[in-house]
């Protein structure tokens, strides 16, 4: 009876709190559509200037200060230049974290729009544009906005909210641990320890308004392949007096396609190994010594995955050796898969259905692409999903993929995504409300 007593006077709790946490939406919209020119403002002025991974400078300098203006206890330069922001909500509850990624690609930007990207540099020894071909601009804007909305009703929180404005995603070629990875190596789940976290990413290809999502495994695991090549160099004019890596190359290239054609079980898991580069050579008559070839690897799950690695360095070894050569096959292990927590995901979509309208709220095929949020997933229970980026009427066949210089995104989605992000941290925080349990508590129900 007192057992019953007690637990009918924590749901009650449970329910007061769910039910303050969710009378803070209407209040959370409304700040949210109010904001919808700044948040579009900022992203803006961030597509003008993109920044490569790691030099996010003055994006992180924009960051950090406008959640110190909004009360936020930030610390900067995590991971090189990533920043945190910390609002301690007025009353106790969950720690809840929200992720951004901050990086621009070396694309070329051909979008016409008064905010397009001069900006260039040097990549992989190449001159180049700078652009944010994949959207990230967008997300560093949504949540600023977030940022705002959130400091907003501060009192009210039944938590802690750390919004995590992530450097590097795309990856950099320093060595050494980046993005996601360093932040975690950092700490940035502790202190305080974050019990979930949740992020998006801006889509191109799908409708403004329709957000997309999976349960389980949605993205898939990268991993880099460098392939160095060693022939003999001889005259253009006698290959028959060397051994040639560039034929070799071209039959490596092709012997590769033969991995997710013949010996992957594509009835269960698609993947794909990709050459994206090959180094070699200099003049039209000489056959060079040696040259490289770089590519990408995507697996889900870790069976496909050693299979395909074992593939790539038996048919590219064996390819070399036939024609005198020499391969030097090395994979960089790359991202994992994105997961999206099971249990977790299932509690949150009510949430975003509530609030984009059930026939908005789509299961998506896995993507190929990979994500390093999954980093953040590996240790506590995290969701990510995709938001509608696509203006509405057009056809995703039409309009450019992410990683491309015509590459748009369409800003009229901006605001569901602040508002899902606001409505996750409060909808997570209403569901994890603390007990009024406490130990002293159980023990004298026991
Ligand atoms: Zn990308
Ligand atoms: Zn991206």
């Amino acid at each position: 009876m007192k057992k019953t007593l007690l637990f009918s006077a924590l749901l009650a709790t449970a329910l007061g709190q769910a039910h303050a946490q969710s009378g803070l939406k209407p209040v959370i919209n409304q700040a949210a559509d109010a904001i919808e020119s700044k948040v579009i403002a900022w992203r803006r002025d961030l597509h003008e200037h993109p920044e490569l991974g790691n030099q996010e400078f003055r994006t992180a300098g924009i960051v950090a200060e406008h959640l110190k203006k909004l009360g936020y206890e930030v610390q900067e330069k995590i991971a090189v230049t990533g920043v945190v922001g910390i609002l301690k909500g007025g009353k106790p509850g969950p720690v809840v974290a929200l992720r951004a990624d901050m990086d621009g690609l070396p694309v070329t930007e051909r979008v016409d729009v008064p905010f397009k990207s001069n900006v260039t540099t040097e990549f992989n020894n190449q001159k180049t544009g700078v652009m944010h071909a994949c959207g990230h601009d967008s997300h560093v804007a949504i949540l600023m906005g977030v940022a705002e909305v959130l400091a907003s009703v501060k009192k009210d929180l039944a938590g802690t909210v750390k919004l995590i404005f992530q450097p590097a995603e795309e990856g950099v070629y320093t060595g050494g641990t980046f993005g996601a990875n360093r932040m975690v190596e950092e700490g940035v789940l502790e202190n305080p320890k974050v019990d979930a976290i949740f992020g998006l990413h801006i889509n191109s290809q799908t409708e403004v308004g329709t957000i997309r999502y999976r349960p389980g495994a949605t993205m898939a695991a990268v991993d880099q392949l460098t392939i160095k090549l060693k022939g003999k160099q001889t005259h253009g004019a006698n290959p028959w007096s060397g051994v040639d890596p560039i034929v070799t190359a071209s039959q490596i290239v092709m012997g590769l396609q033969t991995i997710v054609s013949r010996n992957v079980n594509i009835t269960e898991n698609p993947a794909v190994v990709t050459v994206g580069a090959i180094h070699g050579g200099i003049r039209y008559n000489i056959i060079p010594e040696s040259l490289e070839m770089i590519g990408t690897i995507r697996t889900f799950g870790d069976e496909q995955q050693a299979l395909v690695h074992r593939r790539i360095k038996e048919i590219s070894t064996h390819i070399a050796e036939s024609a005198g050569a020499k391969a030097d096959v090395e994979i960089g292990i790359g991202y994992p898969a994105t997961v999206n927590d099971p249990a977790l995901t299932d509690k949150m979509i009510p949430t975003l259905e509530a609030l984009a309208g059930k026939d908005k709220v789509l299961i998506t095929p896995v993507a190929t692409g990979a994500e390093d949020f999954s980093y953040f997933q590996k240790k506590i229970p995290g969701f990510f999903f995709f938001l509608g980026g696509m203006a509405k009427g057009k056809s995703p066949y039409d309009v450019a993929p992410h990683h491309t210089p015509d590459f748009y995104i369409d800003e009229s989605g901006f605001t569901l995504g602040v508002k899902s992000l606001s409505h996750l941290v409060v909808d997570y925080m209403a569901m994890n409300a603390p007990q009024a349990a406490s130990p002293k508590t159980k023990k004298t129900a026991k």
